[in-house]
């Protein structure tokens, strides 16, 4: 079995091949016309993947050593995702299954970003916790098996990877800023500024009221002193990215705790966060947990993630016809 999979739901268009479950390439072509406007720009997003579609599949299928007619289904991002962005991708991938006779199979970004654990060993026992943090999402997922998966616990405002890129904009870093700040956050103090934590019912998460604060903060010591970004970003970095790592692991500590599960893994952009990482590690020695870091490159978006998925899918026979459509609000 071979599968070509596309991912085009935000602002990275991603082709990959896999073959009998094991992933033979992800392409990946970021765009950066983004940089300049502190956060993705739909419009401009569309018609980067416009040009990007078709050098990137090209590319896979050419880097795999794989002739289009061997493919057995094609699969796509169908949501969550900008609904531009994700047309790109879903009319490539139908017009493709069309032209060569062979199946689809849509995949949810959310499950994927989840299965790409599944890529290389180790593997996590099911059922396992995964706190899924991107840039659009915030979740405790309690995954009972490959396709079985249920949310627990989700922020209700904005998303973890917005506040890091949000409070970046502030501190005047380009977008994305969460990778930045956690280079910064290297040479910084995580206790030289106290920002407060929002405490959500549950297994909830809120994170807009810390860029909120953020901002008054910075205001008013910019009242005395025009350099104080420059003068503390490694500490404003520092603080800022502990408090985030703070609220994240307290609710997934109470989620092992309700659930009693010690396989814990972590999934989404933000998971490629340095803090994060060693700040899990830290409490899985702790408690006892076996916890799941995915490899850098299945942490950001990527078209490999929608191959794994795409291979489970094809095992249990779930497969889409051509009346399927994105759906840019699509749930777990
Ligand atoms: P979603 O998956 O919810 O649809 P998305 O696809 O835009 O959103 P991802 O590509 O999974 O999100 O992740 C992008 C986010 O990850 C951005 O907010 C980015 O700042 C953040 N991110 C990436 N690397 C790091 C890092 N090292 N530290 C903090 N944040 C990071
Ligand atoms: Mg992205
Ligand atoms: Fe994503």
């Amino acid at each position: 079995t071979i599968i070509l999979a596309i991912e085009s739901s935000c602002d990275e268009t991603s082709a990959a091949i896999i073959k009998d479950g094991k992933i033979l390439n992800n392409i990946i072509a970021t765009q950066s016309v983004h940089e300049n406007y502190g956060g993705v720009v739909p419009e401009l997003a569309s018609r980067a993947h416009q040009q990007n579609i078709v050098p990137v599949i090209t590319n896979a299928l050419r880097n795999a050593n794989i002739h289009k007619s061997a493919l057995s289904a094609v699969a796509f991002t169908q949501g969550p995702g900008l609904l531009g962005a994700l047309l790109v991708g879903s009319s490539f991938a139908k017009a493709m299954a069309l032209a060569l006779g062979i199946p689809l199979i849509t995949v949810n970004h959310m499950q994927a970003h989840i299965l790409a654990h599944f890529i290389d060993d180790p593997k996590p026992r099911f059922p396992f916790l995964c706190l899924t943090v991107s840039g659009g999402h915030t979740q405790i997922v309690l995954v009972e098996d490959f396709l079985k998966m249920q949310v627990i616990g989700e922020a209700k405002d904005d998303a973890v990877g917005e506040a890091f890129d949000k409070t970046a904009k502030l501190l005047g870093l380009p977008y994305p800023g969460g990778p930045l700040i956690d280079k910064y956050a290297h040479d910084g103090n995580p206790n030289a500024f106290d920002f407060p934590e929002t405490e959500m019912s549950g297994l909830d998460y809120s994170f807009s009221g810390i860029k909120t604060a953020i901002l008054y903060f910075l205001r008013e010591q910019e009242k005395n002193n025009d350099h104080f970004i420059e003068e503390n970003l490694n500490d404003l970095c520092a603080s800022i990215q502990a408090t985030l790592i703070k609220m994240l692991l307290q609710k997934l500590k109470k989620a092992a705790k309700e659930t009693g599960i010690k396989e814990i893994a972590i999934a989404g952009g933000v998971s490629a966060n340095t803090g994060l990482r060693n700040a899990l590690q830290i409490e899985a020695k702790k408690r006892n947990w076996n916890i799941y870091i995915p490899k850098f490159e299945y942490c950001t978006d990527n078209a490999a993630m929608i191959a794994m998925t795409a291979h489970f899918k094809f095992l249990a026979g779930e497969f889409s016809d051509q009346r399927t459509s994105p759906n840019p609000r699509m749930s777990l």
